[in-house]
This record gives C-alpha cells, structure tokens and sequence, in this order.
C-alpha cells in the first residue's frame, strides 16, 4: 500500500510498469502423446496439449532419427538435422546451429538464462551456448534437476529456464508401456505440479507473467521399449502450453487419427516450434537469416 501512495504521489501510476514475461520449458524424454490420458494427471491436465512431430520431414534433406541426441538439439535450436549436424546421441558432436539460450543473449542481453539438464548430453551437444548460460547444472537425476530448478526459480527467477527430465524414457526402455512406465508419469506431474506452484508464487509476489511449455522429444514403438525409426508412432511428440496459443497451434485436432507420416506432419505442429514460441513470447524479433524451421505457437 505504501509504495502505491508513493506511485500516485510522485504522480505515476502502477501500471506504467509492464508486467515482465519470463518462460519456463519443461522438456520430458520419451513420453508417448497417447500415454498421458492414461494416466491421472492433475498438473499436465492445466496445460492445453496439442500433439506434434519430431524426426524431420520424412524423406527429404531434413530427416533425422527419433533419438534423443538430434530431437533435443532441434526443441533448442528450432531448425532440423541438415542445419544443426547433430545425427546421433554422441556428445562427441557439437551443433553447428545457434540454440534459444544464445537467441536469447544476443536478442537482449540483459535477459538471463538457465539450463538444468538430467541428460548431460543435451548440454554437452549446445556447449558452444552453454557456457554463456547464467546457471546450469547436467547430470544427477530428475530429483535433483526439479530440487535445483524449483530452487532457482524462487530465488532468481530467470528470463528462460528449460529443464530435462529422464525418467520416463527409462521407464519406456526397461518395461515398455504398462504400470511402471504409468507411475513415472504420474511422478513427472508431481514434477511439473511443483515447478508450476513456484512460478504461481513468483506472478503473485513478482509483476511477472509466464508462459509455461512442455515437450518430449521422441516418441516410442508400439510397446513403448524403444525409438529411432521413422513410424508415425515413434514421431509423435506433443507441444503443451499454458497460455492460449495461436491459430496455428489450436488448428491441430488432437482426436484426428494419424494414418501415415504425412498425416502426420500436415496435422501436428513441428518440434522446432519451440524456438521462435519463446522467441515470440519474449519479444525478441525473428531474423529471416535464422532460418527457424517453424512458426510461433503464439502471437
Ligand atoms: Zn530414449
């Protein structure tokens, strides 16, 4: 109260100040699209979940393997296997393409940026990027990544953090489909419930808005044990956002049945959408030269 007698006094208003926007990607390895509504999930049900593609466009210069190497380095880099040069997991590798920590610096560089990576890889694959991260940490495990993050957050609250959480691709690897791979979601959405509580309670102290965003970065095989290959089951993903997204995302209907690739790629929206959605969020102008694969997912 006092400080708004202060505002009014020196004769400004509270609202000359814009509410500062802030984004956190929450990036699940592994989780099958059509696996989430079998379980309860009370955190990811918040999120409007529009199911998408991973895997390049089939059969053209872009194509890449549903691997979690090539598939994460696209969410961060928002261009394909035939830019960024990343073909395998093996972090021997380094992208040959700019990721949305780097956008993000040279688009302002007062913003600040975070990464908390399970999959060390992920960061080792960027680490060109990586290094003019404010903070980040790799390794551990989804534990620890949610402590270290939740515990970011309140105390910092970055511009962008994105956090990589691995278990339910290891669930996925060791058991398939059925009640293991269930009760790692089901921790994953506590995960997400209390990264969303820690972002609630900054926009009530804080005069912050945040757009929230949830990805995976392949899909699997039918029985859910592995990945890799071009299937319309392996290249389903899915794009999950807390705002109300453009016409371009809420186009997708989620309940049309995916009969070929092709189906699928003209009927979802595309992994490297993530990149110019933050971008777009944060309003940091997209440069024709990029040569960003995708479209926002908001306006
Ligand atoms: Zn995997």
């Amino acid at each position: 109260m006092k400080r708004l007698i202060l505002l009014f006094f020196l004769g400004l208003t509270p609202f000359v100040y814009a509410q500062q926007k802030k984004v956190l990607l929450i990036g699940i390895d592994g989780l099958q699209f059509e696996q989430i509504s079998k379980a309860n999930t009370p955190n990811f049900d918040t999120f409007t979940i529009k199911r998408g593609y991973n895997g390049g466009i089939f059969k053209t210069k872009s194509q890449q393997v549903t691997s979690s190497g090539p598939s994460w380095v696209t969410i961060l880099t928002g261009v394909w296997t035939d830019t960024h040069k990343i073909t395998s997991n093996s972090a021997s590798q380094v992208s040959a393409a700019k990721s949305i920590f780097r956008y993000i610096k040279e688009g302002n560089p007062k913003l600040t940026t975070a990464s908390f990576s399970t999959w060390k890889n992920i960061n080792l694959l960027l680490y060109k990027d990586i290094y003019k991260v404010n903070f980040s940490t790799q390794g551990g495990n989804d534990k620890i990544s949610t402590e270290a993050t939740v515990n970011h957050i309140k105390t910092v609250g970055p511009d962008f953090t994105f956090i990589h959480l691995d278990d339910i691709d290891h669930a996925g690897h060791a058991y398939g489909f059925g009640d293991k791979y269930k009760k790692a979601i089901l921790k994953v959405d506590n995960q997400i419930g209390q990264l969303l509580q820690v972002v609630q309670q900054r926009e009530k102290e804080f005069n912050e808005d945040w757009l929230v965003m949830l990805v995976t970065d392949h899909g699997r095989d039918k029985k859910g044990l592995h990945h890799g290959n071009q299937t319309v089951h392996e290249k389903t993903i899915f794009i999950g956002i807390n705002k109300k997204g453009n016409a371009l995302f809420n186009s997708v209907d989620n309940n049309k049945k995916m009969n070929s690739i092709k189906e699928l790629e003209s009927n979802s929206v595309p992994q490297t959408a993530v990149v110019p959605t933050i971008l777009s969020y944060l309003s940091i102008p997209i440069k024709k030269e990029w040569k960003l694969d995708a479209k926002a997912l908001v306006d």
